[in-house]
């Protein structure tokens, strides 16, 4: 059977037909300024399950001026009912999980449940972001010399330009939008050209839900180069937020110098997992399976270094072993499948790439290392061993099903070896005595820690990296504050 000709259900074809495939600008779905499309591809299949809208950089501006109309009524809508929308919006996604969970397993490949997982996740933002816009709070207090008040408020920053990746497609895009709706912000997004269906239905829930005209504007595009430019050198833009490659990072961080723009980065990891002599093996094993094969591996959280006490190595790497070797890899929407698809063609040459590399500088394949069948994108759950320092899959992101597993003797080599990176999103460790468990999470270079765990998302949690993982966080009752800008009035005549 060709890719072109693999056969559809009905339901996927309906919750493809149902979403909107337009730009949403000011609050009406409108075709490109010069009416181009780009299309959506089904990664299990490689079919092409619809297109899209392709913006122009003449799309964008529009998409700017319509945010900047809208800011001055959003940043004075009550906080209070900029919280409804959010909390309506909640569970208007609850009531359409499963709807939401095909279409984003359609674009983006994963498994149906971990669809369902990210949806909730992705809902989660919106219920704790509409509890957070009744408390951006302030401060009066009166000034050391006794002569004169200190009032401090805090105000939204103003139109943003949300730039989001194709990994978690909603939830990526609701750990901006919900506090930005919050803050009194308005927005501009552009979400990844693979995932851009999930965004779009998220647009027509948030205009559903009493969104007003021009708060949330959405432009897919691809080729995002074309389209973000002419909004970060615009004057009326004052905020860019992105969440993706430390390469495109760094580049959006060099093209929103010239404005002095207020910055938020959420970009690439290269997260150590480590596993100590005196680790529960069973659990480190558990917390391996999702640090590593949640998303097919293909998130920046994911753990893409092993590096497991000598002690207990051969028991890691078995257990492993079997449980990566038992895992069923198919399409997504097939509810008994645990692995999907990589998200295209690039993505998986890379992953051979990382692959052949190691095992050509004497890496062990202990299962897998190989391309799966079908026209997908499909790549084999794979553990190598003795990987040797040297590996590029060490040092770069994998993002794909590959567990490459490193031995050490002592605390203080694991220490240095996880922290010889330029990256410091996450980092894992398991072990069962408190004081080591304590001491190593200060030391580890990176934001956040998986203390005998092998997942940290949590909308209720501050999300982000060190060094070259980002700057800012999501999430948690400080994610808010990077849609904030302090104000202090300094009052005399008291
Ligand atoms: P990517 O290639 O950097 O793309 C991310 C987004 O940036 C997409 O919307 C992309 O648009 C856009 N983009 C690419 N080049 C651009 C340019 N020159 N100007 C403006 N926008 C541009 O990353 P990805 O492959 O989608 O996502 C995977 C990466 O995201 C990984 O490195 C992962 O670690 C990181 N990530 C980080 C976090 C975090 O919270 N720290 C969370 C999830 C993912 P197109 O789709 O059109 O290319």
């Amino acid at each position: 059977m060709s890719a072109t000709d693999q056969p559809s259900h009905p339901r996927e074809n309906t919750v493809v037909d149902q979403t909107p495939t337009q730009l949403l600008i000011d609050g009406t779905w409108r075709p490109a300024a010069r009416g181009g499309t780009f299309p959506v591809e089904d990664p299990s299949t490689t079919r092409t399950l619809c297109s899209v809208s392709d913006a122009t950089a003449e799309d964008a501006v529009e998409a700017l001026a319509a945010a900047d109309r809208a800011q001055n009524a959003w940043a004075a809508h009550p906080p209070r009912e900029r919280g409804e929308i959010l909390r309506r919006a909640f569970e208007t996604i609850t009531d359409r999980h499963e709807d939401l969970a095909l279409l984003m397993t359609l674009e983006m490949g994963k498994p149906l449940a971990e669809s369902r997982a990210e949806i909730t996740y992705a809902a989660e933002f919106f219920r704790w972001f509409a509890e957070e816009a009744v408390r951006i709070g302030g401060d009066y207090s009166v000034s050391p010399s006794g002569k004169g008040r200190m009032l401090v408020l805090r105000q939204p920053v103003g139109p943003s330009l949300m730039i989001t990746p194709w990994n978690f497609p909603m939830a990526m895009g609701t750990r901006k939008i919900g506090p930005a709706v919050a803050a009194g912000c308005t927005m501009v997004v552009k979400p990844a050209h693979q995932t851009p269906l999930t965004m779009l239905a998220l647009g027509h829930i948030l205009t559903e839900s009493g969104l007003p005209d021009g708060v949330l504007n959405i432009i897919p595009a691809r080729h995002a180069g074309e389209v973000t430019p002419p909004i970060l050198n615009d004057e009326r833009i004052r905020k860019l937020t992105f969440t993706g490659s430390t390469p495109v990072g760094r580049r959006l961080i060099e093209q929103a110098a010239p404005r002095v723009l207020n910055v938020s980065m959420e970009l690439g990891g290269n997260a150590p997992f480590l596993v100590f002599d005196d680790a529960d093996v069973d659990a480190a094993v558990d917390g391996a399976m999702l640090a590593k094969m949640r998303n097919i591996g293909e998130a920046c959280t994911a753990a893409n270094r092993f590096y497991v006490h000598r002690s207990v190595a051969e028991e890691f790497t078995t257990k492993l072993t079997e449980r990566m070797r038992a895992l069923r890899t198919g399409r997504g929407v097939d509810d008994s499948v645990e692995v999907g698809p990589l998200i295209d063609a690039g993505q998986l040459d890379k992953v051979v790439e990382l692959v052949d590399d190691a095992v050509a500088r004497g890496a062990r394949v202990v299962t897998g290392g190989q391309r799966g069948d079908g026209p997908g994108h499909y790549y084999t759950p794979t553990v190598l061993a003795d990987v040797p320092t040297e590996a590029r899959l060490l040092r770069e992101e994998i993002f794909g099903p590959v567990a490459p597993i490193v031995t050490f003797t002592e605390e203080h080599q694991a220490l240095q070896a996880a922290n010889d990176t330029e990256f410091g999103l996450v980092s894992y460790v398991y072990t069962r005595d408190m004081q080591r468990a304590l001491r190593v999470s200060e030391a580890l270079q990176a934001g956040m820690v998986g203390l005998n765990q092998g997942v940290v998302s949590n909308a209720a949690a501050p999300f982000g990296g060190v060094k070259q993982s980002g700057i800012g966080r999501e999430g948690g009752t400080v994610g808010i504050d990077e849609y904030l800008e302090t104000k202090y009035v300094a009052v005399g005549g008291l």
